[in-house]
Parts: structure tokens; sequence; C-alpha cells
């Protein structure tokens, strides 16, 4: 989709900190961290958000969950992360290409 924001990160044509890529699935650090460790698992395919995934798409969101939980021991946090799909403006969602959030660093519940 030409005009998303996570799709041009995808793309390339936006820079982010990635932390892991492959032709399907990309995660990069969030840019305003709401945890000590805050990173996004985006699908490179264009999926507006939890309601929009298909039986087509099961598998690639399962890998979204696979892949992030990797980077989460990756950087120290298997032990407690937190991991949130925000569904719609209601619900804090600003970015309407669907990502995966995991938050993890700290001992209680973060403010999302
Ligand atoms: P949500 O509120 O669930 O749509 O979350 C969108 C997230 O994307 C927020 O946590 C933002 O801080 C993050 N974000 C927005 N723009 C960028 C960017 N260019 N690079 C990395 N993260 C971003
Ligand atoms: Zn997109």
């Amino acid at each position: 989709m030409t005009d998303c924001l996570f799709c041009k990160i995808a793309a390339g044509d936006i820079p982010a900190e990635k932390l892991y890529e492959d032709d399907e699935v990309l995660a990069f650090k969030d840019i305003a961290p709401q945890a000590p460790v805050h990173f996004l698992v985006i699908p490179k395919k264009h999926i507006v958000d939890p309601s929009d995934v298909s039986q087509e798409d099961e598998k690639l969101i399962g890998k979204l969950i696979r892949i992030g939980s990797q980077i989460a021991a990756e950087n120290g946090v298997s032990d407690g992360f937190r991991i949130i799909f925000n569904n719609g403006a209601k619900a804090g969602q600003a970015v309407f290409h669907i990502h995966m959030h995991i938050l993890g660093g700290k001992d209680r519940p973060w403010p999302m």
C-alpha cells in the first residue's frame, strides 16, 4: 500500500532500527518506547488490523509470535514480556498496518 508508514518501513523507504527481517516479516524498535525493551513485529503484507486477518494469513500471524518471542529472548526478557495488538482507533491504534508490540524489561504492567 503506497500511503502506509509501515509498508514504507518494510520496503526500506523509511529507516527503522531493524531487529529481524526476512521475506515475510520485519521487526524493529518502537520509536517511542514504553518499556526498556519495546519493539514491533509486522508482516510485510499490508493487513490493516487483527479484524482484517483472513484464514490465509493465520500462519503468518503465528510467525509474528514466534519471531517476536525469539527477539525477546535475544534482548534478555524471555522471562516476562507483554504482547499487544491494538485494533482500531478506539483501542489506541495509530498506524493502520497490523503490528505486534512486544514490551519487556520491567516487573509491572506497562502503560498501554
Ligand atoms: P499503535 O498505537 O498500536 O498503532 O502503535 C503504533 C506504534 O508505532 C507506536 O508505539 C509508535 O511509537 C510506533 N511508531 C510510529 N512511527 C514509528 C517509526 N517511524 N518507527 C518506529 N516506530 C514507530
Ligand atoms: Zn501497510
